[in-house]
């Protein structure tokens, strides 16, 4: 099923906006933007280089994934048509991004995601789309989840198995679930687990705060 979502990009006080029909939760968003803002170093600095080469990346990743599939699927002799330019060739494959328009105040209230990939700040941060009346979509608003770095740099290991990510964002395993972690950030103080969501608080972000404490006396 899709998942629909909106990313904004932005940087001074310009900004562009990006449709993504599949996928749209954190965990499938924020690595796919990690990986494009890491190919993309050199021109992250330019707004508008940045979004042409996002949709050339996204493009390219499809046909390499569709040329991928044909060859298993031996099917290859579809794929090698006369030129690229031929509309049967690859030019269908679909991306699932569009060009919306950014719009104010957010979110639209039909995606169920909103993400803000900050050229500037070096950050994406993610909202959920609340809806305080399920029935009335006009009344979404949108709800912090976390905040991601625009690459995802090295990791470092801390004690009792929780990493921090550039310093400001923390992986705090789960104690129940084992390979379940939780995103947990300091400032603002904030953990994505059901706990912190009712009492702003939870036991991921007492361990972060204990953790990155003790980071620092080294
Ligand atoms: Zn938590």
């Amino acid at each position: 099923m899709s998942t629909r979502s909106n990313i904004r990009i932005q940087s001074g006080n310009r900004k562009f906006q990006i449709y993504r029909h599949w996928d749209g939760y954190p965990e499938g968003v924020v690595p796919d933007l990690q990986e494009f803002f890491a190919w993309n170093k050199g021109r992250n600095d330019d707004l508008s280089y940045t979004i042409a080469n996002f949709f050339y990346f996204f493009k390219r990743s499809a046909e390499e994934n569709e040329v991928e599939q044909r060859k298993e699927d031996k099917r290859i002799e579809e794929f090698t048509g006369p030129s690229w330019k031929n509309p049967t060739h690859l030019s269908g494959i679909l991306t699932g991004y569009g060009i919306v328009e950014a719009q104010d105040p957010e979110p639209e209230t039909w995606i169920e995601w909103f993400y803000v990939a900050d050229l500037d700040e070096k950050t994406i941060t993610c909202y959920e789309v609340g809806r305080t009346d399920p029935l009335k979509c006009e009344h979404a608003e949108l709800v912090f989840h976390s905040k991601h770095t625009l690459v995802a740099p090295e990791k470092r290991l801390l004690a009792n198995g929780i990493a921090v990510v550039g310093n400001k964002i923390f992986e705090v395993p789960s104690k129940t679930t084992p390979g379940q972690t939780y995103t947990v950030t300091l400032e603002p103080a904030h953990c994505n687990c059901a706990g912190f969501k009712y009492r702003k608080t939870c036991s991921h972000l007492k361990a972060a705060i204990t953790a990155s404490g003790e980071a620092v006396a080294q």
